[in-house]
């Protein structure tokens, strides 16, 4: 975790709160927290990039695999097959509507349950990424005063 000192009181609303709150947030504002921390990891350009890489990264190689040997009929997937996967295996990047495509295809080729694997996969891999990263003492202060805006909005929308 990071280096900044835990005190007893949640960072967010300034609860007194137990040690088995580690990063220094209570349970009620452990949501909020972990949205806005979601915010501010991304973003900085790079460290977004990779976090919503994660489905292109988890989805792609089955997308390959699964129409590797299709004869495609219409001109449109005959170009578009081949140059989607150069694109991926040079750059490892793809467009959003580039993604939609080749996800809107795989829908056709793995059932319910592959899919409701995958994404959960896809799930893991985003957490496992913000979880990992450590904020600077500055990129965790944004994160409380973004958390704590979170708060009063729900508060408001409560009453
Ligand atoms: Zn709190």
């Amino acid at each position: 975790m990071a280096t900044y000192d835990l005190g007893r009181e949640c960072a967010v609303c300034g609860a007194i709160i137990g040690d088995m709150n580690p990063d220094g947030v209570g349970a009620e504002c452990r949501h909020v927290y972990y949205g806005a921390r979601k915010v501010i990891h991304n973003q900085v350009k790079e460290r977004a990039y990779k976090y919503y890489g994660t489905k292109a990264r988890i989805f792609m190689p089955v997308f390959i695999e699964k129409h590797k040997d299709v004869k495609f009929r219409s001109k449109f997937k005959k170009s578009f097959y081949p140059s989607v996967v150069k694109q991926w295996e040079e750059k490892g990047f793809l467009s959003k509507k580039q993604l939609e495509i080749c996800l809107s295809w795989l829908g056709y080729k793995i059932d319910y349950n592959t899919e409701k694997e995958l994404l959960g996969e896809v799930h893991n891999e985003e957490k496992k990424i913000l979880k990992t990263w450590q904020p600077t003492d500055d990129e965790r202060d944004q994160i409380v005063k973004l958390a704590e805006t979170y708060r009063r909005n729900l508060r408001e929308n409560d009453s």
